[in-house]
């Protein structure tokens, strides 16, 4: 399958603008319960693939996948990076492997299961996992565009009753309570960003 240039690149520029527009309210919600540089990584992350973009774009669809999750694991860093890297990667693996029983949301859930095992970590532990696997329900539920969206900004909400058992924000135990995880923000406003831009 080859990738469709205009639309990737233009999914990629979505999700670039999102996360620069947002970086800051992500760096926020990092100092809360983490180090305050969850915004600044996802924002050197999507530089770097948005500056690669139109070779990219040129890529059969696996390829291009497996190039963006390199480049974001390259240069998101600290504990987001090899976790979205790890979703694109496998994403781009699982779609070249892809058999006749398997569909888009298969695709997605293997690539969210192996997010899972890079992280150690399983829904509920308070981390960007507890809006992906919501997503992946949605997508395979047939759920539209919107309804799709509207999950991802509950689940992300959701995760402020939660407290961390990984990452950074895991040492604060309790007191991680009350807060919204930044990895759980950031993978809302992506999957809301390139849900719009599909429903244009
Ligand atoms: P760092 O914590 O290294 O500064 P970031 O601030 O960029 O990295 O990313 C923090 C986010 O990464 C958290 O909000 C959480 O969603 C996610 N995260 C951290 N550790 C894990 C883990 N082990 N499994 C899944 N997600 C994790
Ligand atoms: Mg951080
Ligand atoms: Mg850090």
């Amino acid at each position: 399958m080859q990738a469709e240039p205009v639309l990737l690149t233009g999914l990629i520029e979505t999700c670039r603008a999102t996360i620069a527009a947002n970086s800051e309210h992500l760096c926020a919600l990092d100092r809360a319960i983490g180090d305050g540089d969850h915004g600044t990584n996802m924002r050197r992350g999507c530089d770097a693939v948005s500056a690669e973009e139109a070779s990219v774009a040129t890529l059969p669809l696996a390829d291009a996948l497996e190039k963006i999750g390199l480049t974001l694991v390259m240069n998101i860093g600290g504990a987001a990076g090899p976790l979205y890297g790890t979703l694109l990667m496998e994403m781009g693996r699982e779609l070249r492997a892809l058999n006749q029983n398997q569909d888009f949301p298969a695709v997605l859930r293997q690539a969210i299961d192996a997010v899972a095992r890079r992280g150690r970590s399983h829904a509920g532990d308070k981390t960007l996992l507890d809006v992906l696997y919501p997503v992946q329900d949605a997508l395979a539920h047939r759920s539209s565009l919107t309804d799709i969206a509207r999950q991802a900004e509950v689940a992300a909400e959701r995760t402020s009753a939660m407290r961390a058992m990984r990452g950074r924000a895991s040492y604060l135990g309790d007191r991680s309570i009350g807060h919204v995880d930044p990895g759980a923000s950031s993978c809302a406003l992506l999957t809301t960003a390139i849900c719009r831009y599909l429903e244009e």
